[in-house]
């Protein structure tokens, strides 16, 4: 019998809501001489006995070979679809309502209108922007990652950085996560252009700092658990309604990213739309950003 077969016969220990620590740890009891009790390592186990990211799945469906093979082929269709600049088509891969731009948008959902608009920008800035799938990382019966290399020549100021006169390479996983029909509902890569050592500190109870980052320091995950808990408690109508707003302000959050600082514009979307006031008419990716309209939006926000 092969490890592998040993593994997943042990998943049957493991059970739904278990928090990875102790999951791994029923994993790793398994194998012979391997077992690190926590005592060992107490500051690591400290860190992986907080509240893991929920997505990570415990009990992940059995392997499904036609479903991992179709989900290798919707991965390589999104990057052929935006090497190819076909918004239309691209579009159709991510689902309507529920489609997660985790890197750049954050945690709630966008249209996926909103995410060819920022690649309309990227695009923009990089016209010969080009990217090559290097390596299937992984891929099982709910999505795939793969090892992708961006190549580009910089012709106009992108995210505070001036253009170069020579390309660049650039290479990122990317993960998308695929639902029963075979649509896109998220996808996540290490953001490139990121300059990790001017990031801003985030509050250290944030799960997903990349998410909370790029909702200018809104935790969604935290909200939607926040009313999750206080439902299941009981809570009075009046606390629940003020909790369901704080979930309701992060998916009405504007659908555009701000240029100077490529996080999504925190301003409410205005009712019926994806987009705030301002970025309705302007703004990343439709014809660039006009310098006085940047301006403006930076006056109000510091008020
Ligand atoms: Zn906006």
């Amino acid at each position: 019998m092969s490890k592998t077969t040993d593994l997943l016969a042990t998943r049957k220990d493991l059970k739904a809501g278990m928090s990875a620590k102790d999951a791994a740890n029923v994993m790793l009891e398994k194998l012979d001489r391997f077992s690190i009790p926590d005592s060992v390592l107490p500051a690591a186990n400290l860190v992986a006995a907080g509240n893991i990211h929920g997505r990570l799945q415990v009990q992940a469906p059995p392997l499904n070979e036609d479903l991992r093979a179709r989900n290798i082929a919707i991965f390589y269709k999104y990057i052929e679809f935006e090497n190819t600049r076909d918004y239309e088509n691209l579009e159709k891969l991510f689902h309507p309502t529920e489609f997660r731009s985790t890197t750049y948008f954050g945690g709630d959902p966008i249209a996926p209108r909103a995410l060819t608009r920022m690649l309309r920008g990227l695009f923009r800035s990089f016209p010969d922007w080009y990217m090559t799938v290097s390596e299937i990382v992984g891929a099982d019966s709910m999505g795939c990652a793969g090892l992708v290399t961006g190549r580009g020549t910089q012709v106009e100021e992108f995210f505070g950085r001036p253009p170069a006169d020579h390309q660049v390479a650039i290479p990122t996983i990317h993960a998308i996560r695929v639902d029963a029909d075979g649509l896109i509902i998220e996808h996540r890569h290490s953001n490139p252009f990121e300059d990790v050592f001017k990031a801003q500190v985030m509050a250290p109870q944030a799960e997903d700092v990349q998410a909370v980052r790029a909702q200018q320091g809104y935790d969604s995950e935290a909200a939607r658990r926040a009313y999750e808990i206080a439902l299941r408690a009981g809570a009075p109508e009046k606390d629940l309604a003020e909790l369901r707003a704080r979930v309701e302000t992060g998916r009405r959050m504007c659908q555009t990213l701000l240029k100077e600082t490529l996080r999504r514009c925190s301003f409410q979307a205005e009712p019926g739309d994806i987009y705030c006031k301002l970025h309705q008419t302007s703004g990343y990716g439709v014809d660039g950003i006009d310098e006085m309209v940047l301006k403006v939006d930076v006056r109000r926000r510091t008020r």
